[in-house]
């Protein structure tokens, strides 16, 4: 039952991406879907897995580390995509393969850190905050001239790969303006590492936007999973 469910939603979210990405004259293949699977059960990340889903987002710590280590069996992608605080970046360089919320440079120092303790690569995406001078703070992210030096110090950490960038749009305000505002942080990334081609941006409700703004990665909960749930933990 919540196998066909899952399948019927993935089916769905797949198509709308095809649209938009039909509308904005791209190529599905520039995509990468993220399953954002916070406040449910690994039998769901299971059930993905084998209706051909790879990448999976989480955004706390207590939540996610669990589950990953549940589907430590399955050959996928974690991405890290909540607000991190220094003290659970250890527990999350053991599971997370890209970080999405990289937003000051303590977080970089971190994290470069924890992955050469551990031995592990992490590719880092910068947050941009697109919500302006009298926006909404609480969505996190590093302000527009913070791009550059955030850039150039994760791509100087051992251990860190300078990804691209990340967005959420801002709450009440159209998100096609809010993500134009992404595109002068994407270049000053890749003017430091012009491999760092990724943009996360897009959810459930703005993914049309995202796609038409140039976004390489999609992170979709409710569309894919249903309404959220309680926290597992
Ligand atoms: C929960 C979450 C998403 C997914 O949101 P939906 O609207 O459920 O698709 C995407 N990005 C981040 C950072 C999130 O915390």
């Amino acid at each position: 039952m919540r196998r066909a469910e899952l399948a019927e939603r993935l089916h769905q979210v797949r198509e709308r991406i095809a649209a938009a990405c039909a509308a904005a004259g791209r190529d599905v293949a520039e995509i990468t879907l993220i399953a954002i699977t916070k406040t449910r059960p690994a039998s769901d990340v299971r059930l993905l897995y084998e209706l051909g889903q790879r990448d999976y987002g989480e955004n706390r710590d207590q939540e996610a580390a669990p589950k990953a280590a549940r589907c430590a069996d399955l050959p996928i992608t974690w991405h890290f995509v909540g607000q991190l605080q220094t003290n659970k970046v250890a527990s999350v360089a053991r599971y997370a393969d890209i970080i999405h919320s990289v937003d000051r440079l303590r977080l970089v120092r971190a994290l470069g850190n924890a992955a050469r303790r551990q031995e592990r690569v992490l590719t880092c995406l910068i947050q941009v905050n697109l919500s302006g001078p009298d926006g909404d703070p609480g969505r996190g992210g590093a302000p527009a001239d913070q791009v550059g030096p955030l850039a150039a110090a994760i791509a100087s950490e051992a251990g860190l790969v300078l990804g691209g960038v990340m967005a959420v749009a801002p709450l009440g305000v159209p998100a096609t303006g809010a993500f134009t505002r992404l595109a002068p942080a994407a270049a000053a990334v890749r003017a430091v590492r012009p491999a760092a081609t990724i943009i996360s941006a897009g959810m459930s409700g703005d993914l049309e936007e995202a796609v038409a703004a140039d976004a390489t990665h999609l992170r979709i909960g409710t569309a894919l999973l249903g309404d959220r749930r309680p926290p597992l933990m």
